[in-house]
């Protein structure tokens, strides 16, 4: 059993947390590849199910590889808030819970919060299944989105204040794939005057970078097809609340009833993942700095998005509420729809691939790829301009990376 400590640190902790909580001790936690669990007898399998004994039974209900995932997720997330209170229960600070894909989590967390007649205020600029699911399926079930295109607080306040009885404030800070920033600390406190929760996608950035639940938000979701797991192995997906009670109980029944989980082989190969988490994160931060530098004085391109940059409009925001800036960036290309595709069709290094937060070096285009279907001016409202192309920095070796967008841009 691992103790945590105000002093232990970010590699510890993903190296550490509920490694050792199996009645083996294995030096690595077993997959325990198994629907159902038995019961030793009547009374403690009726004390499981009621969740007064310890213990297993479903795993749909739970599993040691899904929780073991979940809490190491939550340890992550609420790491400043741990290491304030280092005396307390981890678990009864921050809670988490894993899905079958951040699509799951997200749902998930937007059917325990949202019924008919409810208002969430929502930015625009968003992932797009989740934008597809505010913008077409929610009306369908009596859920009302107002949506904040200016991202600055200002755009959050004027939002609530068309709606003062919005349930639920949703944000996604670096946005997919504009890179917008939000002023979390700033949301949050517009969200709690009018008793609202603020949720917070924070696939892009990851708890390396910035932990929103420190900042005050309530939940945060994540895919953590991305950095997390870091391999591009599976799919999965995570929300981890500082109200451990929305957890156990709301969020748990939507769990149940939705049953979106991922498999324990999933959970143990993105706890795997995690184990070098840290080490992944630190290069792709230092390498998507470099990329972001090397873009931004190319003729070629007109602006490069990346939170490090001193002349990027999320800046002075990201310096005070990240640690670090992270591993994806996006740039508008000079020449548009046709500039964007010949660099596609140029590049040698990086993969053309929609998903991100892999080892290697992914690159895509928006406009001629994953948002071809959406129309055009649905696309430019959410910042996705022609020349618009998105990379999702590895950690090859930088000379590398650079060599090749920059015979791709010739
Ligand atoms: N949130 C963001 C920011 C994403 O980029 C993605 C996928 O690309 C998702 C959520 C959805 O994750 P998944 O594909 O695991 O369902």
């Amino acid at each position: 059993m691992y103790h945590f400590s105000a002093s232990h640190s970010f590699g510890t902790l993903v190296t550490h947390v509920g490694e050792d909580d199996n009645p083996h001790h294995t030096h690595v936690t077993p997959i325990y590849q198994t629907s159902t669990f038995n019961f030793p007898d009547v009374a403690t399998g009726a004390g499981i199910v009621a969740r007064t004994e310890p213990g297993y039974y479903y795993t749909r209900l739970g599993n040691p590889n899904l929780d073991h995932l979940a809490r190491k997720i939550a340890t992550l997330e609420g790491l400043d808030l741990i290491r304030l209170q280092p005396e307390t229960d981890p678990d009864t600070l921050v809670a988490g819970q894993v899905f079958t894909s951040g699509m799951a989590a997200i749902t998930a967390v937007l059917f325990s919060h949202l019924k008919a007649g409810d208002t969430i205020v929502a930015q625009e600029a968003v992932y797009s299944a989740t934008f597809t699911f505010l913008k077409e399926i929610a009306p369908t079930l009596g859920i009302q989105v107002e949506w904040v295109r200016d991202t600055s607080p200002t755009g959050w306040e004027a939002a609530f204040n068309r709606h003062p009885s919005a349930r639920l404030a949703y944000a996604e800070t670096p946005a997919n794939p504009t890179m917008a920033i939000v002023d979390l600390k700033a949301v949050v406190e517009i969200a709690h005057k009018h008793g609202a929760w603020l949720a917070v996608d924070n696939t892009f950035a990851t708890p390396y970078c910035q932990r929103p639940l420190t900042l005050g938000a309530d939940i945060v979701v994540h895919s953590t097809t991305k950095f997390l797991s870091g391999h591009g192995a599976l799919t999965g997906g995570a929300v981890v609340s500082s109200h451990p009670d929305y957890i156990h109980k709301s969020l748990y029944t939507f769990v149940k009833v939705l049953g979106g989980i991922p498999s324990p082989f999933d959970s143990w190969l993105a706890n795997l993942g995690l184990k070098t988490f840290e080490l992944r994160m630190q290069r792709h931060c230092e390498n998507a700095m470099e990329v972001a530098r090397f873009l931004s004085t190319h003729s070629a391109v007109a602006t490069v998005h990346y939170p490090g940059l001193e002349n990027d409009p999320g800046y002075e925001v990201a310096v005070r509420q990240m640690h670090a800036f992270g591993g994806m960036l996006s740039f508008e290309l000079n020449g548009g729809m046709q500039a964007g595709i010949r660099l596609m069709e140029r590049v040698r290094l990086a993969t053309l691939a929609v998903s991100l937060g892999m080892v290697d070096t992914l690159i895509e285009h928006p406009a001629s790829m994953t948002h071809g279907p959406v129309p055009r001016k649905d696309r430019l409202n959410q910042g996705i301009t022609d020349g618009l192309v998105r990379l999702s920095v590895g950690i090859e070796n930088l000379p590398d990376i650079l060599a090749d967008l920059e015979q791709g841009l010739m």
